[in-house]
């Protein structure tokens, strides 16, 4: 637990600038599970001041999202709370009320600069081969009109860093940073739209809504002094820095790009995924609680989460390990569970309970059984299998030797009662008769085959019971005669 007084205070705040993919899931995963670890406040912010990247119906796609993943939030736009609104584009007043402080503190001016000007100073420091910094451009601000100097809001408003100086900081994951002067400037605080940047928006709300942890990802350690001489500047405590790892794509080197896994997550939702394995396999993505144990419940994940445990290289993605975890959590499913589970993918004459059981054993997630029955896995179950006669035949054993074990094997099924026609009792049977001959498979093959078609399919007791004693006799005689013939 943290170890201090103040109650612990996570947000999570996208921009509204498309999909939300799983590097995004997985930082409000983290600030989640770090709230509710210390019986915290966990916040939804919606940073929507770049009204030009602005995509409409990210901000609904994003609750749909988390939604969908199980996270719930204690504030947010659609829940209103104690410190709303949570979209930043209806807190202008807040910032307003800010901005007004740091002019009158003689940390803001109006930027006298039109566009132009400034693009023709950033040109020239690029010709000179040095990084363009605003501040050497600082106007007079002696010269600006009234005391603390005015504006009216035509102009961009800049913040004027109180002190040039190296910085540095502990990150909660990173450990001690500090970057030189070259990092600071005087940046924008308020467009001459009346929206302010990122820079500044985000600090005026954390600081209101009282936040204590931010957390967010690698990109943001290079603005970071930006941010802390804006904190020194206001006067106020700065909240824990948690930067967490990049997830990297398959190959480990690049970031996750669009290719591996930064798609929509409710494609995820749509490939049939459960929520839950999302979020266990995403907490894993850069932390991880230490020992053997993979499989965590949400419940557990809050227990065992700590952000000591956040690793500093990136986490790579892994598609197969999402399978597996999927896998696991599908089998935890109940029976009638995993029946509308996978029902869920079968057209109205597949679903049938007796397959369920066949199906679960092998998928890893709901999209697979699409994959079954476009391969035509599942055909052998409506429609009777065509195959080439030879493929009867097990290895080189004479063809007179499978005849007449299918035959056997015809001999069993017919005398079975109905009540006893199931799989566990025509194992029994069947494999009785196997265990006599000198390879099993000379009559589990055939058998199999004879009743799927399929190179690969389950076991033919499983088979037989699933189709039922008289399509199974239907078809072992059809064998028998395609082998006669
Ligand atoms: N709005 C920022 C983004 O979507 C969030 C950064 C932060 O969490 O402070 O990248």
């Amino acid at each position: 637990m943290e170890n201090t007084t103040k109650k612990v205070v996570t947000r999570f705040a996208p921009s509204p600038t498309g999909f939300m993919h799983v590097g995004g899931v997985r930082t409000a995963i983290f600030a989640y599970l770090w709230a509710r670890k210390n019986n915290g406040t966990f916040i939804l912010r919606i940073e929507d001041t770049d009204k030009e990247r602005e995509v409409e119906g990210s901000i609904e796609h994003i609750i749909k999202s988390l939604k969908w993943f199980g996270l719930d939030w204690d504030e947010g736009p659609d829940i209103g709370g104690p410190n709303a609104p949570y979209k930043q584009s209806e807190r202008l007043d807040s910032y307003q009320k800010y901005a007004k402080i740091l002019l009158e503190k003689g940390f803001a001016y109006a930027d006298p600069y039109t566009e132009d000007e400034v693009e023709v100073f950033r040109k020239k420091a690029e010709e000179e081969k040095r990084p363009f910094l605003y501040r050497e451009h600082r106007p007079d601000l002696s010269a600006q009109a009234g005391n603390p100097p005015t504006w009216d809001g035509s102009k961009p408003l800049r913040f004027k860093v109180p002190e040039i100086k190296r910085y540095e900081w502990e990150d909660l994951v990173f450990g001690h940073l500090s970057a030189g002067e070259e990092a600071l400037d005087d940046f924008i605080l308020i467009k001459s739209d009346g929206y302010p940047t990122y820079n500044f928006a985000h600090i005026i709300d954390d600081l209101e809504m009282g936040v204590t942890h931010v957390m967010r990802g690698q990109e943001f350690i290079s603005s970071t002094p930006k941010f802390l001489s804006l904190y020194d500047a206001l006067g106020i405590e700065r909240p824990h820095l948690v930067t967490l790892p990049p997830i990297m794509g398959k190959d480990g080197k690049k970031k996750l790009g669009k290719r591996d896994g930064a798609k929509d997550v409710l494609e995820y939702d749509d490939d049939g995924y459960l929520p839950e394995a999302m979020i266990n396999f995403l907490s894993f993505l850069g932390w991880n609680p230490g020992g053997e144990k993979e499989i965590y419940s949400k419940k557990e994940l809050i227990e065992a989460f700590d952000i000591s445990r956040i690793g500093h290289s990136g986490a790579m993605w892994n598609d197969d390990k999402l399978d597996w975890v999927n896998k696991e959590y599908i089998k935890m499913l109940s029976e009638g569970e995993k029946e509308s589970y996978i029902f869920e993918w079968l057209p109205k004459e597949l679903q049938i309970k007796k397959l369920v059981p066949i199906i679960t054993e092998r998928i890893s997630k709901g999209s697979d059984i699409k994959t079954m029955i476009e391969a035509g896995e599942l055909d052998f179950f409506y429609k009777e299998p065509v195959y080439e006669k030879e493929k009867l035949i097990y290895k080189d054993t004479d063809k007179e030797i499978i005849i007449s074990n299918l035959k056997n094997a015809l001999e069993v099924i017919t005398m079975t009662e109905e009540e006893n026609y199931n799989k566990e009792n025509l194992k029994t049977l069947l494999m009785e008769l196997a265990d006599s001959l000198e390879n099993r498979g000379q009559i589990l093959h055939p058998l199999r085959f004879a009743l799927s078609g399929l190179d690969k399919s389950p076991d033919p007791f499983i088979l037989a019971d699933i189709l039922g004693k008289e399509e199974t006799i239907k078809r072992i005689n059809k064998a028998i005669s395609n082998l006669s013939s």
